[in-house]
């Protein structure tokens, strides 16, 4: 269908649907412990969107049963929410994803229960910091393969490696629209980045190998060789004066 761009005034309705989202994160973040379960947390997220004046937007997307993916260890991104505790060691990758106003926001963070290991801790730390330098290269003028492209390199050196099956997109009226947005590649390809564009830019980072298997469910994809995985994910606007994180006034997380 074609790149979309946004107008000044639909972006600000963007930033709200996200302020939202960012706000769900908030919650899960105070919320999340051992001994509580995911279908406690959907649960939340559900009424709380719901009372913000907006719509779960995962719930019944292609069939989805749940408000929020909740995507534990091995698990890389799509985790249903269930009745099984969160114990203290695991980490939890929590997308979220709203309508609003006719707009939609986007954003996930990965977020550890008690005490994790150092590894773990690592693996978060780098996918988000690979997230924020894609931020980073958002601009009038640059490519789309920049983005990818810094997540890549940063991801690599590390020695952990990026999920290809699944990519980042424009988002809007649609919770997915065109451009796709890799996170590999090289650098300078593909259309130039202009102002008004929004992209959601999700780095999904595994310890191991790159390898992705999805259970019967259909929708939990998980590490083929079983590592643990991390997900941060953020609704970006191109502006003429450079990257807008929607939903959250700074990058730091
Ligand atoms: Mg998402
Ligand atoms: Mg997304």
């Amino acid at each position: 269908m074609g790149v979309v761009l946004k107008t000044e005034g639909e972006i600000e309705l963007m930033h709200e649907a996200n302020a939202i989202v960012h706000a769900v994160l908030d919650g899960i973040d105070e919320r999340i412990a051992p001994g509580v379960t995911t279908y406690e947390l959907d649960e939340w997220a559900e009424s709380y969107i719901r009372e913000q004046g907006a719509v779960p937007a995962f719930l019944n997307y292609r069939g989805f049963p749940a408000t929020l993916c909740t995507s534990i260890n091995d698990v890389i991104v799509h985790g249903i929410p269930g009745k099984h505790q969160l114990e203290s060691g695991d980490i939890v990758g929590v997308d979220c994803g709203v309508r609003y106003k006719g707009y939609y926001g986007d954003s996930a963070r990965t977020f550890a229960v008690g005490e994790v290991k150092p590894e773990a801790e690592q693996l978060m730390r780098i996918t988000r910091q690979a997230l924020e330098l894609a931020v980073e290269r958002v601009r009038p003028g640059a490519r789309l393969s920049d983005i990818g492209h810094a997540v890549q390199e940063h991801v690599e050196a590390e020695g952990f490696s990026v999920v290809r099956e699944f990519v980042g997109h424009g988002i809007g009226t649609s919770l997915h629209e065109d451009p796709q947005v890799p996170n590999y590649g090289a650098a300078g390809k593909g259309p130039r980045l202009k102002s008004g564009m929004v992209l959601a830019i999700e780095p999904m980072v595994n310890a191991g190998s790159r390898g992705v298997k999805v259970d019967a469910d259909g929708w939990t994809a998980r590490t083929e060789d079983g590592s643990l995985s991390a997900h941060f994910e953020y609704s970006v606007a191109v502006t003429k004066d450079g990257p807008r994180v929607l939903g959250a006034s700074t990058l730091g997380l």
